[in-house]
């Protein structure tokens, strides 16, 4: 019996979409297409690839509205955000212009005698297995450097966010790129696991939770696949004694709450220097007051429903048990009447918490924050450093040096000075720990998606 995938709306919980998942030898007959087709795909000159990709992106940003539209039903981002056009347009053109130089081969000699090369070429099929949490930004993450270095691509993209794949899909047929080259499949686990486990793929990257990233590496394991992990994280923020206080209250709140707390790289716990701690506390709950949890579709909402009742019940869970073990939660529910036990949650900030509570360890990926005062520097990494994960870290100081010294000394993937929550296309997107291993966007997202080949020519015979 064909089993079908649905998205169950967390604005009403209705099914929003479903989709049969394909059957397994109508899986493997997309991957054989995506096979036969990527040759020629990777034949066409570079130029002509980006433009297609960049094409592609344009016809996306006509869809706009009605994208906006469906990621509220699909994950309850309030519309007053926008969609996630500016992230995926500026990833887009900066992946693009840097491509011709991180393509290029690196020529080590080329005398009368030698010419001796390091070229970079694809590794033939891409397979992306995305999250729903910024289901566009993290799917063309590695689109756009995949299609452009000549590959093709799968994209297998989360229950969730179950139309996200189908307009990306739409978007870059009709910006120029062959239906074969870029194709969005409807799959189950099983035969996700199953195409990963007979070698389909040159390349896997796969986003989301730990759980989901073992399974992958397990379905990958002994076939040599390349994989990359983007998982999980726990992101902490530090305000030092020299940090400009409203700054680091504003930055790092709307680094906890954005999205409604579901960001991979999103503030999960905040130390705070004792110089700052019962200001940076008071302005933290002011912050969080302002919050207008709501139908994502109202106007005045900044505070949607989270994806799924599932994530907001993990988070009531971490916050009940916090809250039993002595923290002290300083958020009235009272003031967020659209809570409704369900999918709509309230936010939360918690003091008196340590890193005995799950709250300050696993991951919550909502809309709650748990606060701790430090003393010194070395109090605040040590904590900062006692984690699973290592994803961000973001450090309020006025002193770069200092940021770049404490930065050298935490296990994370990015260090951010003075801002969080945000990936810059010209860095290395990564992780550590149980965040996974991985490395998107910048010139090393480029090696990602292609191989090394080294030519050693002699052109003479003694
Ligand atoms: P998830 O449940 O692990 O799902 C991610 C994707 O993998 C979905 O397409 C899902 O399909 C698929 N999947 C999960 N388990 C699978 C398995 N055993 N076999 C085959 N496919 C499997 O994660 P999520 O809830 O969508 O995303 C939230 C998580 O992603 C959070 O932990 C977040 O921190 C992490 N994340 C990390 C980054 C980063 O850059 N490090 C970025 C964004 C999100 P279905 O939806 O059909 O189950």
């Amino acid at each position: 019996m064909t089993r079908m995938i649905q998205c169950i709306s967390p604005v009403d919980g209705r099914v929003y979409a479903e989709r049969p998942a394909l059957p397994p030898d109508a899986a493997q007959a997309a991957v054989a297409r995506a096979q036969a087709a990527q040759a020629g795909w990777a034949a066409r000159p570079l130029d002509e690839r980006i433009a297609c990709v960049k094409s592609g992106v344009a016809v996306l940003n006509t869809m706009k509205e009605r994208a906006v539209e469906e990621l509220a039903w699909q994950m309850g981002r309030p519309t007053r955000y926008g969609g996630e056009f500016g992230g995926v347009n500026e990833r887009t053109d900066y992946m693009s212009g840097i491509a011709a130089e991180a393509l290029a081969p690196q020529v080590i000699e080329d005398s009368n005698r030698f010419r001796r090369l390091l070229a970079r070429e694809p590794v033939g099929v891409v397979f992306i297995v995305a999250p729903w949490n910024y289901p566009y930004l993290t799917a063309i993450n590695t689109i756009v450097p995949a299609l452009i270095a000549g590959n093709s691509v799968v994209l297998k993209h989360a229950s969730q966010t179950l139309l996200v794949g189908e307009r990306l899909a739409e978007a870059f047929h009709q910006g120029g790129v062959p239906e074969d080259v870029f194709q969005n499949v409807v799959l189950d686990h099983q035969t996700t696991e199953a195409l990963i486990g007979a070698r389909s793929f040159g390349f896997v990257n796969f986003t989301g939770s730990v759980g989901g990233g073992q399974a992958i590496e397990r379905a990958a394991a002994g076939t040599f696949t390349a994989t990359a992990l983007e998982l999980g994280g726990k992101d902490p923020g530090l305000v030092c004694a020299d940090a400009d206080l409203a700054a680091a209250i504003d930055g790092l709140m709307d680094g906890a709450m954005y999205n409604a707390g579901q960001c991979c790289c999103g503030i999960e716990r905040i130390y705070v220097h004792e110089r700052h701690y019962d200001a940076f506390v008071e302005g933290a709950v002011a912050w969080v007051e302002k919050l207008t949890l709501g139908n994502p579709f109202d106007a005045e909402t900044t505070l949607g429903p989270m994806a799924n009742a599932r994530f907001a019940r993990t988070v009531r869970e971490q916050v009940a048990e916090a809250v039993a073990a002595g923290a002290k939660p300083l958020i009235d529910p009272a003031r967020f009447p659209a809570d409704d036990g369900g999918a709509y949650l309230a936010p939360q900030v918690l003091v008196d918490v340590d890193h005995s509570l799950r709250v300050m360890r696993e991951e919550s990926f909502g809309p709650v924050v748990g606060i701790m005062k430090v003393r010194d520097e070395d109090e605040a990494i040590g904590l900062m450093n006692d984690s699973p994960y290592g994803l961000t870290a973001s450090i309020w100081t006025a002193d770069p040096e200092r940021a770049e010294r404490i930065g050298a000394r935490l296990q994370t993937g990015t260090v951010f000075q003075n801002r969080c929550d945000y990936l810059d296309p010209a860095l290395c997107w990564t992780g550590c720990k149980d965040t996974g291993r991985g490395a998107a966007l910048s010139t090393l997202g480029y090696h990602s998606v292609t191989r090394p080949k080294s030519y050693h020519l002699k052109k003479v015979t003694q």
